[in-house]
């Protein structure tokens, strides 16, 4: 497919995304909060820029003007600019957050990056190898599906054959973030509930990497074997490490099953939270530290869990719960969203270091975290940095203290 394909711009938006476009006033609050901006100065990644370019091109691609104005050509290199600064967003979402007349960025970015990848434009760097990978690992890091978690289960965790509750490591948490999965399973199986899981090769890919990188192809398949899967395990509640991975489950999968689901998902910290609360769970040991909690982007501002895992943190005994000066709804982003962290790898290192800076400034003992994609960059962003802080998964923590 040719970028200057004549057809309009507007394929891959709903009515109500055509309506937030028109509807952004250029006002420039959301600025304050973009991470990229903050550590690029670059403002081409910026809301406004990106929906007046946009906007743009959807005029000289439709109606009256195509015909006026030679076919709606578009510049190449303001088009190939565009699709940089597109994928180079991590659709943290803060500055839907914050905008002033309320457009969801977070479901906006993608549906752009959608319309790039139609045309050929986009996906960029290492995100065009997830559709090979997926296919042929089930993983979009391309590893070996059998050591996607045969490294903890066999002697840590009973999982049963079928149960109501599922669990469902997905990649990252299984490839780069092995010790919250094993905090995760540790967790489960202290509540007691029986749960079940896939075997390792049947565990394949949520979809998630290839949904946010515009890259639709395979989701139908891998969404209907992964429901299908679950459903005959009798799975009625699936559990999650991953916030983009409950995202994914909740809001697009059923596009993709064709129907509702089977099953809810949930994340892990809602339901510990819930067993802690309803004492099928308790904590026996203290712990005297200084922590402080990211929100991740997809947890708070994708799903609107903030106070579950703060409740989980806040039953510790002797733990101090700090706050970072950007928490909740409006936390910064880790810097590894949007399939971002593998091509624009200096900006996530740079940003999840801002994280590091004001956790080594209000003297936490521990940055505690409920992501594996911010749990996978904080390794890397440590690493040969002047500032250190240790850094912990929620469930690796609580793991700790039973
Ligand atoms: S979603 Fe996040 S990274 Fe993307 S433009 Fe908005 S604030 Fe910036
Ligand atoms: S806050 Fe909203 S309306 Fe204002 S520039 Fe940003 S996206 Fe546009």
């Amino acid at each position: 497919m040719n970028s200057q394909d004549s057809f309009s711009f507007t394929r891959c938006l709903s009515g109500g995304q055509l309506l937030e476009l028109d509807a952004c006033t250029q006002c420039g609050e959301c600025l304050k909060y973009c991470p990229v901006q903050e550590v690029t100065g670059d403002r081409s990644v910026s809301p406004p820029e990106k929906i007046r370019h946009f906007k743009e091109f959807i005029k000289k691609t439709s109606g009256l003007r195509r015909w006026l104005f030679a076919g709606g050509r578009i510049d190449e290199n303001l088009l190939q600019d565009f699709t940089k600064a597109v994928f180079e967003c991590t659709t943290c979402g803060a500055c839907g957050q914050a905008c002033t007349v309320g457009i969801h960025t977070q479901r906006l970015w993608p549906m752009l990056r959608r319309e790039m990848v139609k045309r050929g434009l986009g996906p960029v760097g290492q995100q065009k190898e997830t559709p090979e990978a997926v296919s042929r690992t089930g993983n979009p890091y391309g590893k070996p599906s059998g050591e996607r978690f045969s490294w903890f289960l066999a002697s840590e965790a009973k999982v049963a054959e079928k149960a109501k509750l599922g669990y469902y490591a997905g990649c990252t948490g299984a490839y780069e973030a092995k010790p919250m999965v094993r905090g995760d399973v540790l967790a489960l199986s202290r509540v007691g509930e029986p749960f079940t899981m896939l075997p390792p090769e049947e565990e394949v890919c949520c979809g998630f990497p290839l949904f946010i990188t515009g890259q639709f192809e395979l989701l139908e398949g891998l969404v209907k074997r992964l429901a299908g899967a679950y459903a005959a395990k009798g799975v009625e509640t699936l559990i999650c490490s991953c916030p983009c991975c409950v995202n994914m489950i909740s809001r697009d999968w059923p596009s993709f099953y064709g129907r509702r689901l089977p099953f809810r998902a949930m994340h892990i910290s809602q339901y510990i939270d819930r067993a802690l609360r309803d004492s099928r769970l308790s904590i026996a040991k203290a712990l005297d530290e200084r922590l402080i909690y990211h929100d991740p982007c997809y947890l708070s501002r994708g799903l609107g869990i903030t106070e579950e895992p703060r409740d989980i943190l806040s039953r510790i005994p002797g733990a101090k719960l700090l706050e970072f000066e950007r928490n909740r709804t409006n936390s910064r982003c880790c810097g590894s969203g949007g399939a971002a962290r593998k091509v624009f790898r200096d900006n996530a290192l740079a940003i999840f270091r801002l994280a590091i800076n004001e956790a080594c400034e209000k003297k936490a003992d521990r940055l505690v975290l409920s992501c594996p994609a911010c749990y996978s960059v904080a390794g890397a962003a440590l690493e040969g940095y002047d500032r250190q802080v240790d850094v912990v998964d929620i469930m690796e923590l609580l793991s700790e203290v039973f």
